[in-house]
């Protein structure tokens, strides 16, 4: 990619694992967010109602359609000679870095809905959550008796900010190296709640400087689906003379075309896996041309 006219669930699942994979050797945190962010993204987008993951057809600015189709379309855009089973086999993989130890501590680097054995403390961690969107978190800690030990929170980069209770009040600790840390007695039942701020943004490609940008709201990328708007007419995007998003009345982001008309149907691109029709996947455009209203 670019050049090629598909992309395939088998490259994104060992880009999910190998990016997990670097940050247990590295600790550094941006492998977690590279990871999060294609596992939430282009991942889930290429994985069907089925179950099964497969391929899209690719460019850089609108992906999907019927350009590229497996065995003359029999299977769809599913790939069960490999991608339905490693797109699967990653699933599993990335469960094992939800919660990562430092000696006593317990790191905590994913957020999907989890309940996670500490043999050596023992105790057990009940993660429930609105995975992938990440909005609002609870963390229950369960155990046989009090243990003293930190419970070490990845506050993602997208997050501006966050605020922490622990047994309904304000657990007062600010983030360090993108980490909130807590450490203290552990008694069963103990219970934090969590809620990243930042959501909607304009994020620029391939640099900063780009008159091309995508729409993100916290780790998911947004798109405009052929279901609900014609992706060719509806390229541009509407923004602020600072440069920021120029949300709607009721708070959404606009798609113009090139008389002005707006579109504000954007919705995350791995939501469109329940698409049904596996063999004529929807085109998604990713990728707009900033438009200052
Ligand atoms: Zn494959």
């Amino acid at each position: 990619m670019p050049i090629s006219e598909q992309d395939e669930g088998c490259a994104l699942a060992d880009y999910v694992v190998v990016n997990l994979m670097m940050f247990e050797a590295t600790g550094r945190r941006d492998y977690l967010e590279d990871a999060e962010r294609t596992q939430v993204n282009h991942l889930f987008m290429n994985q069907f109602h089925t179950g099964g993951f497969g391929h899209r057809a690719f460019a850089t600015d609108v992906v999907g359609g019927k350009k590229w189709q497996g065995w003359e379309g029999r299977f769809g855009s599913e790939n069960p000679g490999c991608c339905s089973l490693w797109g699967c086999w990653s699933l599993g993989q990335a469960a094992s870095f939800i919660v990562t130890r430092q000696g006593n501590a317990v790191d905590v680097n994913l957020y999907p809905s989890a309940s996670i054995d500490l043999p050596d403390l023992a105790g057990r961690l009940e993660i429930e959550s609105d995975f992938p969107r990440l909005s609002k978190i609870a963390l229950t800690v369960h155990g046989d008796r009090t243990m003293k030990y930190a419970i070490r929170l990845r506050i993602p980069a997208w997050a501006v900010g966050a605020a922490v209770k622990l047994n309904g009040k304000d657990a007062g600790v600010a983030a360090v190296d993108g980490r909130i840390v807590l450490d203290r007695e552990w008694r069963s039942g103990d219970r934090l709640d969590f809620a990243f701020g930042g959501g909607l943004r304009l994020v620029p490609w391939p640099d900063e400087k780009s008159s091309t940008a995508a729409v993100f709201d916290g780790p998911l990328c947004l798109a405009l689906s052929s279901a609900a708007a014609d992706v060719d007419r509806f390229a541009k995007l509407l923004v602020t003379s600072q440069g920021g998003l120029l949300l709607s009345a009721d708070g959404k982001p606009q798609a113009a075309d090139a008389k002005g008309e707006t579109i504000s149907a954007f919705k995350p691109i791995a939501e469109d896996w329940l698409s049904p029709d596996v063999k004529n996947p929807n085109r998604l455009r990713i990728l707009f041309t900033k438009q200052t209203r």
